[in-house]
């Protein structure tokens, strides 16, 4: 089949090259020319571990092009996904379907009557009725489910497929299109616009409030001596509970659980339905980044004025660059603020970082950000810092203390190596 991909981000990018590995012709669209030149030219702009690769491979076949114009796009292909960005607006906590407008509006221009215009952004439940009603082109919602850093391996083997159509039709395309994934035993769920739009925010509400459950567990623990560590490994055991997404740390962030529970909250408010536990889903993971901070100005005797801090992760979680919303830059800036010396190191993220947080301080790796530090903070997943032997890390600081933000640092062999080690919802070893 003939398809366009229209915003070529992390999620249209993924798309578009997943969908020639699938057999089909691609065309990816974006309005930014710099980000449609290096896709072109077989170059991810950001990183996805297996992108690279699937670029290079598409591209080079010429199965996968990318251009500016809504005109070619129109003329090349009959299903067009619109995988645009729904930031949150400046103004509340709603998100800002701008881009999903404009991206809309410029494709049904353009389209013939036999097109399809597929919808995956994630948006506010109403949308895809709204489009449908304004524009002649037929309208589907299929929404995304991929996670950054697993966005190719989750692209080609989801967990399910939701199709929301409104015609017989819009389904057989949209099974055509997917037809290697669906034969491979991936469950597709076929659902009304609203029940296909409800899927995505439902189950990333669903995912923070797991993360954002365990940290206020960490909260309880914090202020009675428990260990959550312990506390999460023996709930888990519950099938029913299960043990994924119940490790206590510095919480979500990134550019999709955050706004979207946000906009969530505030599509149901629009409704007339409460969804007010969200916002305290969002404000428990705010104050565990509160607690990072404070617990850096306590390991730093009150104050972290002058001291010298390095934090361990920018990007907003392992195996990737993005930084959106990311907690450990969060810290980072905040501690900057107080007055602290601050440097970070990120395996990929260095250069987002750079051109967000130019104030703060970077080194190229690990060691050298070590070097001279009076606190070190780990605040980002990254395989790379678990690695870290803490005999090494104590002959290049100068004052041994650790906040382990991510749970996953072994304090027992951080202690042997004369570290003071702090974890949140965990007592101080000792
Ligand atoms: P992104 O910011 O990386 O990419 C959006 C792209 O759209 C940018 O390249 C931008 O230039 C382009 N764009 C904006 N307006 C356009 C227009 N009118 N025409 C063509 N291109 C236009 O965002 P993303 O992370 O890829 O997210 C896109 C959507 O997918 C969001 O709704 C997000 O919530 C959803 N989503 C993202 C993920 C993820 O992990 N990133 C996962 C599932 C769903």
């Amino acid at each position: 089949m003939r398809l366009t991909v229209i915003g070529t981000g992390y999620l249209g990018a993924t798309h578009a090259a997943c969908m020639a590995e699938l057999g089909h012709e691609v065309l990816g669209v974006d309005v930014d020319p710099d980000k449609v030149a290096a896709l072109q030219a077989g170059r991810v702009p950001f990183h996805e571990p297996a992108l690279p690769e699937l670029l290079a491979k598409h591209t080079a076949s010429g199965r996968l092009r990318f251009t500016t114009s809504y005109e070619e796009a129109a003329a090349f292909g009959e299903v067009h996904f619109i995988c645009v960005g729904t930031p949150q607006r400046k103004d509340s906590e709603g998100a800002d379907l701008r881009y999903v407008d404009s991206a809309f509006a410029s494709m049904a221009r353009y389209a013939g009557p036999d097109a399809l215009l597929v919808g995956k952004s994630t948006v506010p439940v109403g949308t895809a009725g709204r489009l449908a009603d304004t524009h002649a082109a037929e309208i589907a919602w299929n929404p995304e489910f991929l996670r950054e850093g697993f966005a190719v391996e989750d692209t080609l083997r989801p967990d399910r497929l939701v199709l929301g159509v409104g015609s017989e039709r819009a389904e057989a395309l949209l099974r055509a299109v997917y037809a290697p994934v669906i034969a491979a035993g991936t469950p597709v769920v076929t659902a009304d616009f609203p029940t296909a739009e409800l899927v995505k925010t439902a189950a990333n509400a669903f995912l923070a409030t797991k993360i954002s459950f365990i940290n206020a567990m960490a909260e309880v623990c914090e202020a009675t001596g428990a260990d959550v560590s312990v506390l999460a490994e023996a709930i888990g055991h519950d099938d029913r509970i299960g043990k994924k997404f119940l490790r206590s740390g510095v919480g979500f962030g990134g550019g999709c659980l955050p706004k979207d529970i946000r906009a969530f909250a505030h599509r149901a408010d629009e409704l007339g339905v409460s969804l007010a536990f969200l916002r305290e889903v969002d404000a428990i993971n705010m104050r565990r980044r509160d607690r990072v901070v404070e617990l850096a100005r306590e390991l730093c005797g009150g104050a972290v004025l002058g001291a010298r801090i390095t934090v361990l992760g920018a990007a907003f979680k392992p195996d990737s660059d993005d930084i959106r919303d990311s907690p450990a830059l969060n810290v980072a800036a905040r501690l900057r603020l107080d007055g602290a010396d601050v440097t970070v190191h990120d395996p990929e993220a260095m250069d987002n970082a750079r051109k967000a947080f130019p104030l703060l301080g970077y080194a190229v790796s690990a060691e050298e950000a070590l070097v001279g530090a009076d606190l070190v903070l780990h605040l980002t997943e990254w395989p790379q810092f678990r690695e870290i032997s803490p005999d090494t890390a104590r002959s290049l600081v100068s004052r041994p203390r650790i906040v382990d933000g991510r749970g996953v640092l072994d304090a027992a062999e951080w202690v042997a190596a004369g570290w003071e080690f702090r974890a949140l919802g965990r007592p101080a070893p000792g």
